[in-house]
């Protein structure tokens, strides 16, 4: 996968966050403060006005992801801006220089970015965030990538597998972030940031494929 892949990811994942900016927000309204799809809506405008800049250092996959993740940080007010940010930047410095990225990079980069949200957010699997999205699919990903799998397949385990976390979430009770003020409360809705991890994985599938 090279930097035109990776363009089209961010590109994809704008436009499936676009299309997403009122269930997100709708879902951070029951368990939080009606922002995360507006939050990131406006940091992934800004994302792709930060791609398309004069100057813009994009030439390489972790570069764009970089770019990706000092614009978040400095867009996206909230708990998921400085967390999407990090997870963007870790797996873009993951990736160095390469012009070209294979799948067992790919999941390196992945896990970059779990530790960098982890490191962060101090979030574990189960305390109902965006871990529990992009935990599962992490795994999966790697998992799938040692039994061999072709890339389409293995990208579409990693879409899948943060789907189902994220539908996991439902039954979780929040223990990290805005949602955990409301206790047993949070329990029978879904996290947003998992929810949205979910939609931007599903877009590195979408891409990946479009671009083959
Ligand atoms: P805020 O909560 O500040 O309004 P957003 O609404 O944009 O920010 O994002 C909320 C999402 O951020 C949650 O649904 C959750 O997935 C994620 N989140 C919040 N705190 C943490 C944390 N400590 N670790 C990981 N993810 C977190
Ligand atoms: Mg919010």
């Amino acid at each position: 996968m090279d930097a035109e892949v990776f363009r089209a990811w961010i590109v994809s994942a704008a436009g499936v966050i676009e299309a997403n900016r009122g269930h997100l927000t709708q879902l951070d309204a029951a368990i939080g403060d009606a922002d995360h799809g507006i939050n990131l809506a406006r940091g992934f405008t800004a994302v792709l006005v930060a791609l398309d800049a004069p100057g813009a250092k994009t030439a390489t996959p972790g570069a764009i992801l970089t770019v990706t993740g000092n614009t978040l940080i400095s867009k996206v007010g909230g708990a998921s801006g400085p967390l999407y940010g990090t997870a963007f930047r870790r797996a873009g410095k993951a990736l160095g220089d390469a012009a070209d990225v294979d799948l067992p990079a790919l999941a390196a980069a992945l896990d970059a970015a779990l530790a960098g949200v982890q490191q962060l957010g101090a979030a574990r699997e189960g305390d109902k965030t965006m871990v529990d999205a992009l935990a599962p699919a992490t795994r999966a990903f790697s998992k799938t990538i040692a039994e061999g799998a072709a890339p389409e397949d293995a990208l579409s385990v990693l879409a899948e597998a943060a789907s189902a976390g994220a539908a996991a979430t439902v039954s979780m009770q929040a223990l990290k972030g805005r949602a955990s003020y409301l206790g047993p409360r949070s329990v029978g809705h879904e996290d947003p940031g998992a929810v949205s991890t979910a939609l931007i994985l599903g877009a590195l599938r979408d891409a990946a494929r479009a671009g083959r």
